[in-house]
């Protein structure tokens, strides 16, 4: 079993603090800022033991440096080795490894960024899923680089992992995300209800994370592109196009909340 606690940086990242209970090692996962890490390790004292990456952009990385320390792992893509700090442990799509005693997973998810990898943990216990910039909570990250085939194809790989897996996304977007997802389909009651659950969660000043797989199935757009509501509001929008297959839905419906 493990445990999983957020540290807070910039306005709205969360890097992940990863542990096995009443152990004193743990990982981070893309340590945008080492300050607020270094404090959380100091107050809890803490020891890091390595540090997991899901893509190369600043507000994942640059706190590397200032905690890769002798001795701390710092796990990413190989593929995108270029573009991250120094890793000891260069993976490949489909490999696993071992975090406190833990197998993670690595999978490949183009699209946001063509290197970018989400780290699945699964054990009888609970179903862990670190992913990055490329799964939200009723959303996902923007196509950076990547085409609209990749990243429906990214999204509707991690969609089939178990529904109990917790989803562990890198932003607190909940609320705008859930704002447009209300525009995209008004009338699904989960929606509503996961609006009021995590209205009251911001107010309380509480992440609304971790989600989990069950949940997004039924409320995020992204992952109900074969939905009635959803694809009716794309035609709506978009009468001059006849929208054929999942990839072209995604297309239509990331630019529209690109500019919501
Ligand atoms: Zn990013």
């Amino acid at each position: 079993m493990l445990e999983v606690q957020p540290i807070h940086a910039f306005n709205d990242n969360y890097i992940w603090l990863i542990k096995a209970p009443n152990q004193k090692s743990c990982w981070v996962v893309d340590p945008g800022d080492a300050t607020p890490v270094l404090n959380y390790l100091q107050a809890e004292n803490l020891t890091l033991e390595g540090i997991l990456l899901t893509h190369h952009h600043y507000d994942h990385i640059d706190g590397v440096a200032d905690l890769a320390k002798p001795g701390v792992e710092v796990v990413g893509f190989a593929k995108d080795a270029q573009r991250l700090p120094a890793l000891t442990q260069p993976l490949v799509a489909g490999d696993t490894f071992e975090l406190l005693g833990e197998r993670v997973k690595v999978m490949e998810v183009p699209g946001h960024t063509l290197g970018h990898i989400v780290y699945f943990i699964e054990n009888e216990q609970q179903a862990l899923l670190f992913s990055g910039d490329t799964l939200f909570a009723a959303g996902c990250g923007r196509m950076f680089e990547g085409t609209p085939e990749q990243m429906q194809a990214s999204l509707q790989s991690l969609a089939s992992l178990p529904a109990s897996t917790q989803v562990f996304a890198a932003h607190e977007y909940t609320l705008s995300n859930l704002k447009f997802a209300l525009l995209v389909e008004p009338n699904n009651p989960a929606l509503q209800t996961r609006m009021t659950d995590c209205t009251k969660l911001r107010e309380a000043q509480k992440p609304t994370l971790p989600s989990n797989l069950g949940i997004e199935l039924a409320t995020n757009p992204f992952l109900r592109l074969d939905q009635p509501e959803v694809l009716a509001s794309l035609e709506k929008r978009h009468p001059e196009v006849a929208i054929d297959g999942a990839a072209q839905a995604f297309k239509l419906l990331r630019a529209w909340k690109d500019t919501a």
